[in-house]
């Protein structure tokens, strides 16, 4: 098993043509059967390592996996790093981090400059064929030869070199004897094709930059084009998915490969995950981080799986998630709110539950014995009967949510207020009494009174009340700066832009809102960074890893589904 399924509905008894399937395993399917690959299922997840990875790169990653694994296959992980001046080790270590995070685990661990020998020599072979030349050419000229979707484009005057010249040009470009920008190799396919990719592409450039693996020893590296193909036939690999930018390349990386006669890799592209309110574009998500418009790579709104991991998401409902949009032949846009339902699916079931208080407002029980406490029984999961219960402090001086308290209610308001009756969660039924104020107005606290016989949280006459509130004990309580995030963008879609402005000109302003005063209950104290909880009412929390015992730092993963907030939105703002 290289990857634990995912979805959990296939069924593990049912053959595997009458399982959910899509068009990428429908070919699988096909292929097996009339044994194309010999019965071989070999795929890979081709990063470049110029940036961290992103929830789309997840669905790539579960797609290349998820199929290999099912169909007993392998799944190579390869970087695919021909950029050199884009590329950094941080990069390659995160998304290696990251892919096992997500639960995969690859056979073959390869970097496309492992193949920049023998990329060469193809390249030579290539141009031996006639199917190669180098082009003195300035990319501006190229651009203008290359021709319009309508128009056919311009021969090189250096297309017709002959094979010694190039062989020569091509060997000195290598030796370092020219200026980068100065010649290419490009392939000798045809200048009129109708598919703009097919006209002379380029195959190497010349740039004198330090790579990442290969240090100094090259200063001309081979195009996305030249090298992806060749890299998924040295491989062997049998099923290449990528995203359906890449259809109009096939016919060149078949090219490519039918000029080399070599192992036949077969590209397959499907629709890359576009996410409402969220960009996922390494390239856009390097500008927040080197702009310092968040706080990093793993900054706890953005769309990387590191951040995510941050904020408290688990590899579970990500590849639920994955698994649950399917892959088609045509790009749309899935919800956000439908990632957020899988993360609060997969934690109900797994976080502990603990009482928290973000906003507090002191509530003084003024019948409860001073200097008494009780240790109240509470309930770890209800949904986990294995998770058991814990103790939590009760005394006579507590804190409630401020938002849990009006002096003078709105409709439909069942929470504290004078001469109501509530239960504290796990606690008592207690009845407001009055308010202290100070010469402001502000609420300084709240006095209630309780009834002895209600502990636990039921009346013993079994009189009722309409709302369950939670709480801290004021003199248990530990200190906490609780992050709350918001979308980072508020803009469903993020590039939609008006003229002038640019996509981080839609970013919202308030997408976090740091609470540095908050209570939680004490057996919080040493919760480790990486915990995932629920705080009562108030949604899913993780421990940050800036947390540390004495200075708690809780992430709020996601917000429970607030039925008030609902209510109150229909009534049309605050009462
Ligand atoms: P970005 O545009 O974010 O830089 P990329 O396509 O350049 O993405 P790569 O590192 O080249 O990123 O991607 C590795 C693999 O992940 C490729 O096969 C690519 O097609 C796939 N991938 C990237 N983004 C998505 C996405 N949003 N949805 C699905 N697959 C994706
Ligand atoms: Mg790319």
């Amino acid at each position: 098993m290289k990857t634990p399924s995912t979805g959990g509905e296939n069924g593990e008894n049912t053959a595997p043509e009458s399982r959910p399937s899509n068009f990428i395993r429908d070919i699988i399917l096909d292929d097996l059967k009339t044994n194309k690959y010999a019965g071989r299922v070999q795929t890979r997840f081709p990063p470049e390592p110029n940036g961290y990875l992103h929830i789309g790169h997840a669905k790539a990653i579960c797609l290349d996996f998820g199929l290999a694994d099912e169909f007993g296959g392998h799944t190579n992980l390869r970087f695919d790093d021909t950029n050199p001046a884009k590329e950094e080790t941080e990069y390659v270590d995160s998304i290696m981090a990251d892919v096992k995070w997500l639960g995969c685990h690859w056979d073959g661990l390869f970097y496309a400059s492992d193949y920049f020998d023998q990329l060469y020599a193809w390249a030579v072979k290539l141009i031996q064929d006639g199917k190669a030349y180098v082009d003195d050419l300035s990319a501006e000229e190229i651009r203008k030869h290359r021709g319009t979707l309508t128009e056919p484009g311009k021969d090189s005057p250096y297309r017709n070199r002959s094979v010694e010249e190039n062989l020569n040009l091509f060997e000195r470009m290598k030796a370092g004897e020219f200026p980068d920008g100065s010649r290419v190799l490009r392939a000798k396919i045809d200048m009129a094709s109708p598919n703009l990719n097919m006209r002379d592409p380029v195959m190497y450039r010349i740039l004198h930059a330090e790579h990442h693996r290969t240090g100094n020893k090259w200063c001309i590296y081979p195009m996305y084009d030249y090298a992806h193909g060749q890299s998924d036939s040295l491989e062997r690999v049998t099923h290449s998915m990528c995203t359906l930018e890449f259809e109009d390349h096939r016919p060149l990386y078949n090219w490519f490969i039918q000029q080399l006669g070599i192992f036949p890799s077969q590209q397959i592209e499907f629709d890359r995950l576009n996410l409402t309110h969220t960009l996922l574009s390494k390239r856009k998500l390097l500008q927040l981080v080197q702009e310092g418009r968040v706080r990093g790579w793993d900054d706890p709104r953005m769309p990387t799986l590191s951040g995510l991991r941050r904020r408290g998401y688990t590899p579970e409902a990500i590849r639920n998630f994955v698994a649950s949009i399917g892959v088609s032949k045509t790009t749309g846009s899935i919800e956000l709110a439908m990632l957020e339902h899988f993360v609060r699916e997969d934690l109900n079931k797994r976080a502990p539950r603990a009482m928290a208080v973000l906003r507090p407002l002191k509530v003084v029980i003024d019948n409860y014995p001073e200097n008494q406490v009780e240790e109240m029984d509470a309930v770890n999961n209800p949904e986990d009967e294995a998770a058991g219960s814990r103790k939590v402090p009760f005394s006579r001086v507590l804190y409630i949510e401020q938002d849990d308290f009006r002096e003078v209610p709105p409709p439909k308001y069942f929470r504290l207020t004078p001469g109501r009756e509530v239960r504290l969660r796990y606690g008592y039924f207690v009845t407001c009494t009055n308010v202290v104020k100070n010469e402001k107005g502000d609420f300084v606290e709240v006095h209630c009174t309780y009834d002895p016989a209600s502990k636990g949280g039921n009346s013993p006459d079994g009189r009722k009340v309409k709302a369950t509130i939670h709480w801290v004990s004021a003199a248990h309580a530990v200190d906490a700066e609780v992050r709350l995030y918001e979308n980072l963008f508020l803009k469903e879609n993020p590039s939609d832009v008006e003229e002038g402005q640019d996509v981080l000109d839609n970013l919202n302003p308030n997408s976090l809102e740091i609470i540095a005063d908050a209570k939680v209950e004490p057996s919080l104290a040493n919760a480790a960074a990486g915990t995932r909880f629920q705080f009562e009412r108030l949604g899913y929390f993780c421990a940050d890893t800036d947390s540390k015992p004495g200075k708690l730092v809780f992430n709020r993963t996601v917000a429970l589904k607030d039925a008030w907030a609902r209510v109150e939105k229909k009534q049309g703002g605050k009462g």
